[in-house]
């Protein structure tokens, strides 16, 4: 189905540009196909035919030999900007499928995520999955029920344990051949951060929030009559009880809301290559770029405002996919934490105050609506938050206690008692597995959307119904794609690096 591809012919610039065009509508040719059958999968919960034949076609394009030697032998020798991004971006990609790609690290990522999906929980004598866990630790009364949900990932941690660090090594070990201390650290530079960098970042804003975040928490413990905070009262604390209204937000009414933002917006989704799917997916949203012109926003929604936030998250993601024309298919993939970045810039509509009493809430429903997201809004925050600094240093300390360790960085970042019972290595849905290194990029991605807002606020005074705000996000952030550091276009964009005052700000002013 594809050329063969010639990489000894090429000796400049022009054969260099015409390789990469043509290796590059070859992947982008296989990323269709498996995004397609994916889609399939999403439907028929069976793998479909060819799926294999497409994963092994990729496999052998990102790790041929010839094609990395003779692109590398371009680095830092381009004078053509956009090319010189080109060969950089191609790099990092073939660096990290040496990671992904590698066989061993492949078969024990499927061991430990299978383990971690087919799991039963115990709790007191209840045989759950992991949803009903998560469910008693937000909504349960009885602290000691809570305290046994909690302890019921240590069976499935004791027993992942060994893998899961073996894992860990493996990947430290391909990282270290490629230069860099730890996997953490190369999982960074893939996503044009560097770890001391984004450690710096976590604590700051953990350290910049610790006053409301506390005041959110005791005044949550004193209306429960606790005296002390243990592990398993953070999430029914924070997120347990109150949220919007769900009369204002039926599922029913999702699309529609989504059809009408663009409409506001001048825009129509329909045009631009955008579907919504309801599907029985195993997340709330997903959104797939088949093509740019072929986008699917995939939800399995219900009846709330959560659903309203991933709905507007997911159409972040396809409108930056839809408007990303930087050019060159392989500046269309931009870090993930930039991805993240603009579904939230997006999903932060459904707490605009402008659009809550769009959509009927009174003057105050609107005005307890801040102070009501607050709770979840840190649990979500800070559990990530504790989740990407432990998993540095496991990848630091793959042989060091990690009970001890975890709980240590969970008792500070969330404010709880120390309890080291082994939960670790059974992370709900296999994200230190599956995801490396990826929980940061939530938390940053709030840093981004909050800082990007704030200045949208300053030129246009309103996000929601302004399309002026929508061109400045369309011009600066969607359109370049990755032919700019995307650290570069939020400075370009905002007039400042990089920065959490703003996501501080939102965080305190409930
Ligand atoms: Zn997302």
């Amino acid at each position: 189905m594809t050329t063969k591809l010639h990489p000894q012919t090429v000796v400049d610039e022009p054969s260099l540009l015409s390789f990469l065009n043509e290796l590059e509508e070859q992947l982008q040719a296989i990323s269709c196909t498996l995004s397609e059958l994916a889609f399939v999968q999403y439907q028929t919960k069976r793998r479909p035919e060819g799926m294999a034949e497409a994963e092994g076609a990729q496999a052998a394009l990102m790790s041929n030999p010839d094609y990395q030697e003779m692109i590398g032998r371009f680095a830092g020798k381009v004078d053509d900007p956009v090319l010189s991004r080109r060969v950089e971006v191609w790099l990092r990609a073939f660096r990290g499928a040496r990671v992904t790609a590698n066989p061993d690290v492949r078969a024990l990522v499927n061991e430990i995520s299978d383990a971690i999906v087919a799991h039963r929980y115990d709790v007191q004598g209840d045989e759950l999955d992991l949803g009903g866990v998560r469910f008693l630790l937000r909504t349960e009364p009885s602290r000691e029920r809570r305290r046994a949900a909690w302890l019921a990932f240590a069976p499935l941690s004791r027993r992942l344990d060994a893998r899961t660090r073996e894992l860990f090594r493996l990947r430290n070990s391909i990282a270290q051949v490629e230069g860099f201390e730890t996997y953490a650290h190369m999982q960074m530079e893939a996503q044009g951060l560097t770890l001391p960098q984004v450690k710096a970042i976590l604590e700051e804003l953990s350290t910049a929030s610790e006053p409301a975040y506390r005041e959110v928490l005791e005044e949550g413990a004193g209306k429960q009559k606790l005296s002390s905070i243990q592990p398993w009262d953070i999430k029914f604390l924070l997120d347990g009880v109150g949220g919007l209204p769900a009369r204002y937000f039926p599922r029913s009414g999702i699309i529609g809301r989504l059809d009408e933002w663009a409409g506001h917006h001048g825009l129509d989704l329909k045009e631009l290559g955008i579907s919504v799917h309801m599907l029985d997916i195993p997340y709330n949203g997903l959104c797939m770029g088949i093509t740019p012109r072929d986008i699917r926003i995939l939800g399995n929604w219900a009846d709330g405002h959560n659903y309203y936030k991933t709905a507007f998250h997911e159409l972040g993601h396809a409108l930056h996919n839809a408007f990303s024309d930087p050019g060159s298919y392989i500046l269309r993939r931009e870090p993930s934490v930039f991805s993240e970045a603009m579904a939230e810039l997006i999903g932060y509509t459904v707490q605009d105050p402008a659009w809550l009493s769009h959509v009927g809430l009174s003057a105050s429903e609107v005005a307890s609506a801040a102070t009501q997201a607050m709770g979840p809004w840190f649990a979500y925050l800070r559990q990530r938050t504790a989740h990407a600094l432990f998993e540095y240093e496991a990848y630091a300390n793959p042989d060091a206690d990690l009970d001890v360790l975890n709980a240590g960085i969970e008792a500070r970042v969330l404010g709880c008692h120390f309890d080291e019972s082994p939960r670790w290595a059974a992370e709900p849905n296999a994200w230190y597995t599956r995801y490396p290194v990826y929980w940061q990029n939530y938390v940053l991605a709030d840093v981004v959307a909050s800082q990007i807002h704030h200045d949208l606020r300053r030129r246009f005074g309103a996000v929601w119904r302004s399309n002026n705000a929508l061109e400045h996000v369309r011009q600066h952030y969607w359109a370049p794609g990755g032919s700019l550091d995307w650290q570069e276009k939020l400075l370009r964009g905002t007039g400042e690096p990089l920065g959490t005052k703003a996501l501080v700000a939102d965080l305190s002013n409930a």
